[in-house]
């Protein structure tokens, strides 16, 4: 029978006994033939499904007109149209002329952003960031797979910074910020940490607003991606770097980015890029060159549909209701099956796409080797660390919002029963 005891107050002998009934579970579990997955944040169909009605809502030459009287099927606009700029100016705080409202993919804006300032350097530089011997960045993790990606693409050295329930260890940041002039940006996902959920504490920004960087040209890349995605009730909310940074007399040094990708349609959304009047001056001179203006058809397909920044907060409350049951399945599992066992930690979130599982240290990878032979895909244990390395090779990123609810059920019993075989493995040694 398996145990509910804590592992590490077992005997071997006891935790040998374990072994073996799980391992005999896990043997029933392979006859199954299950393909689940659960390694990417992509909305489930029914929450595409949600916005449905959007695809509509242009079909008169009038609805492509904008409130200036711009032509949205024609060129023009290379910063996007007024009235989208309006509610993402009311959805993240931030003046309208401070904003870039993008193509389809905020992932994009900032690879380009990093790119750029590789090419052009930013406002402010002496040099571009790519005529350095090398430069650095710092990245918070666990953090987002595809920033260190973006770094480790470029050829820009990631030094991690570990993560606090505060946000990233502030002590650290300012220390190496201060001290090194090729320290050059930082990658932060402020409101719902992508996986951990946490919430930067206004301590955290107002440390950010006044960083006193040895580089000139530092930039704060803020990721504001899950601004409004609470799942759980209004969550705490995040103070507005922008404003404090410019109260701060740092303007310059943010560059915000957000997107509609989970309001709307992954890869059919709208995003944008905030910034200080230099930056964008600087921004936009060399943007001119890339492109004409991005899709203001599909910018004015969200202001029809949405409304307004209001029309977004309630449109997510209808996301919530359908991701709530998925992350109460995924935290209850983990409360029943792994709490008693001492074997894990993890927090809550109140709201963004992930729940980020730790293991006893040493186990995060056979724990996703185990699940992905019984056809249970999890995103690749230490993808959530510069250059895919988990130090203490223990974090697991959970994305329960793709399966249907008895998939997640199904998924979530198959990494509780890895994580306890990986656990007792390394107990026993
Ligand atoms: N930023 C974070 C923190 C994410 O988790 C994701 C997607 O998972 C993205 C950006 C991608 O955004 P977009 O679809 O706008 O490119």
């Amino acid at each position: 029978m398996i145990s509910s005891k804590k592992y590490t107050e077992m005997t071997e002998g006891e935790l040998e006994r374990e072994l073996a009934a799980l391992r005999q579970e896990y043997e029933r579990c392979a006859t199954l033939g299950l393909k689940l997955d659960m390694s990417r944040g992509k909305p489930g169909a029914d929450q595409l499904t949600l916005t449905q009605d959007m695809l509509g809502v242009i079909s008169t030459p009038q609805d492509c007109i904008t409130e200036n009287g711009l032509d949205c099927r024609n060129y023009g606009l290379l910063d996007g149209i007024p009235e989208a700029k309006r509610i993402f100016s009311d959805l993240l705080g931030i003046p309208m002329q401070n904003i870039i409202v993008g193509g389809n993919s905020s992932l994009n804006m900032m690879y380009d952003s990093v790119a750029r300032a590789m090419l052009y350097g930013v406002y402010g530089s002496v040099k571009p960031w790519g005529k350095y011997d090398k430069i650095k960045f710092l990245c918070p993790a666990p953090g987002y797979d595809r920033h260190f990606a973006i770094c480790q693409s470029l050829g820009i050295e990631m030094i991690t910074v570990p993560m606090t329930s505060d946000g990233p260890d502030m002590d650290m940041v300012e220390r190496l910020a201060a001290s090194d002039e090729t320290v050059k940006g930082i990658w932060c996902v402020p409101k719902y940490s992508n996986p951990d959920g946490i919430i930067y504490s206004d301590e955290t920004v107002r440390r950010f607003a006044r960083l006193k960087t040895a580089a000139k040209d530092f930039r704060i890349f803020w990721d504001n991606a899950y601004c409004v995605h609470d799942i759980y009730g209004e969550g705490v909310s995040l103070l507005n770097l922008f404003n404090e940074a410019a109260a701060a007399g740092n303007p310059d040094i943010i560059m915000e980015f957000a997107s509609t990708s989970k309001i709307s349609f992954p890869g059919s959304g709208v995003a944008v890029m905030c910034a200080s009047d230099n930056n964008l001056r600087q921004i936009k001179s060399i943007m001119t060159i890339q492109t004409i203006g991005f899709d203001k058809l599909n910018q004015m397909r969200h202001v029809k549909y949405f409304g307004s920044a209001d029309g977004i907060r309630s449109h997510m409350k209808l996301h919530a209701d359908i991701l709530r049951p998925k992350f109460d399945a995924v935290l209850a599992a983990f409360r029943e099956k792994l709490a008693p066992l001492g074997i894990a930690e993890w927090i809550e979130p109140k709201g963004g796409y992930f729940i980020s599982l730790n293991l006893l240290d040493g186990t995060a990878k056979r724990t996703y080797e185990l699940c992905s032979k019984l056809g249970v895909t999890l995103t690749t244990a230490g993808a959530t660390f510069p250059y895919g390395i988990d130090p203490r090779d223990r974090n697991l990123r959970i994305a329960p919002s793709y399966p249907t609810p008895q998939e997640l059920t199904e998924a979530v019993e198959i990494l509780c029963l890895c994580s306890k075989i990986a656990c007792a493995e390394k107990l026993i040694g």
